[in-house]
């Protein structure tokens, strides 16, 4: 695509890798095909080259963004299915995050939504916070169908329905610490104890620390980590995302510094995203590029790790049939979609992959509350697709896709590390009944 940037707009950094971006984009369409909001609503304005026009020309023309752009850029799920089918290669996840930072800084939302933001910003990367909104949230859920009818009030409903009936407690497992391996030592790593992850499901670390050291890795919780970031970041909250990624960058060096790590082992896939691109996030900071840089390449997500592990024979051999959910942060954000399934196949599970696999199921971070109309559609036609493989559980690796399917599915929705973790040795998962585990006939 032919783009008209000044020299003086190129010296700006941030706007020179967008026209890098931009200038790879043949206007093909491949894209829409498999972008979930031009599935959905049929506007070319909600396909990724829709948007890809959208946002050339606002920062081509250095204007402020308008109404119209946020709208079409509010909708994007960031789920990067575009990224995947581009044969050209567009880092579109590059691109729209520039044009979300530029929102933020050049758009005025009217009130309910900025304090709507400005409030998920202040409680979800906090588990404190967090914990403490889910306990308020109980006396809000009477409101629900009210909230429903006022349209400016619809984030608010939508965030009451997640809000779960009821919180586990907080796990003495995520406290700064070393967990020793058992038997041979088989590697070291850090673990990233996360924010909203860490009060919903609190057990999905617990397993994976327990899986791991069963199997002879040393797990470190470093000292002074932070959420990683995401949350903020696909708001356009740029400076609030990058400290996040320093903090955590500090963290894991000084992990790093006191006795090495093989890999900083990540168990939502929406985070290892954002971690596997601090280096590019960090690139113009030069007491954080090296660093951040280190710290993106050993990210791994579990099974990613687990993967690279010589594997013992399972306890048991479930026989259980699973459909395999890939995330779109797994699948399209890193490329993940081989050794979930193995893993899951190897630990004696009957994977079975639902239709339209592509198709992201409308959590996407904060979506879910902000556009909780298209998450809904999504959400539906995903539960849909899964249940019509036929499949006792559910697995997948990213506890918003968890939140959001198992709001709608009549199946347990799981961590795939607590499958695995029951194949070799561990307790039955939670909420997972001994019916749900019985072999397929
Ligand atoms: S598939 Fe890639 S090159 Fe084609 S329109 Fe979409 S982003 Fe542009
Ligand atoms: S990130 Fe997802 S929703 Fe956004 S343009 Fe790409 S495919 Fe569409």
């Amino acid at each position: 695509m032919q783009t008209n940037f000044s020299l003086a707009q190129l010296a700006d950094p941030h706007v020179a890798e967008s026209e890098k971006i931009l200038r790879k984009c043949v206007h093909c369409g491949f894209c829409t095909a498999t972008c979930p909001t031009y599935v959905t609503l049929g506007n070319e304005l909600d396909s990724p080259r829709g948007r890809i026009y959208l946002i050339k020309d606002m920062l081509e023309n250095g204007r402020p963004a308008d109404k119209e752009i946020v709208t079409h850029i509010d909708r994007c799920l960031s789920c990067l299915a575009c990224m995947t089918t581009c044969p050209s290669g567009v880092n579109y996840m590059h691109l729209v995050d520039h044009a979300r930072a530029h929102i933020e800084e050049t758009y005025r939302r009217p009130l309910l939504d900025r304090l709507t933001r400005a409030m998920l910003a202040f409680v979800l990367p906090y588990p404190a916070r967090f914990r403490a909104a889910l306990k308020l949230a109980k006396l809000g859920k009477p409101f629900i169908g009210l909230f429903e009818k006022i349209p400016t009030l619809k984030p608010l409903s939508a965030m009451l329905k997640l809000a779960p009936a009821s919180i586990p407690a907080a796990s003495p497992m995520a406290s700064p610490g070393v967990h020793t391996g058992k038997g041979t030592k088989k590697g070291r790593v850090a673990i990233l104890t996360g924010c909203a992850q860490s009060v919903l499901d609190p057990a999905i670390n617990e397993t994976t620390i327990a899986l791991l050291t069963r199997l002879g890795v040393e797990v470190v919780v470093p000292q002074g980590e932070a959420c990683c970031g995401a949350l903020v970041h696909h708001m356009g909250r740029e400076a609030a995302a990058l400290a996040s990624a320093r903090q955590n960058v500090d963290a894991w060096t000084r992990a790093i510094d006191q006795g090495g790590l093989d890999a900083i082992v990540i168990t939502a896939s929406g985070c290892g995203t954002t971690i596997k691109d601090y280096g590019f996030m960090l690139r113009l900071d030069p007491a954080y590029a090296d660093k951040a840089a280190r710290v993106s390449a050993l990210a791994k997500d579990i099974t990613e790790y687990l993967s690279s592990l010589d594997l013992p024979e399972p306890v048991r051999k479930p026989g259980t049939v699973v459909a395999y959910h890939s995330a779109c942060s797994m699948q399209h954000g890193q490329k993940i979609t081989r050794q979930p399934k193995e893993l899951l196949a190897k630990a004696g599970f009957v994977v079975r992959e639902p239709r339209e696999g592509h198709l992201c199921c409308g959590s996407a971070g904060t979506y879910n509350i902000l556009q909780p109309e298209i998450s809904a559609k999504l959400r539906d036609r995903k539960v849909k697709n899964i249940e019509a493989t036929g499949a006792q559980i559910v697995a997948t690796g990213n506890i918003g896709c968890i939140t959001q399917i198992a709001s709608a599915a009549k199946l347990p929705v799981v961590h795939t590390i607590k499958l695995l973790d029951w194949a070799y040795g561990g307790p039955k998962p939670e909420g997972v009944s001994e019916g749900n585990l019985v072999a397929a006939e």
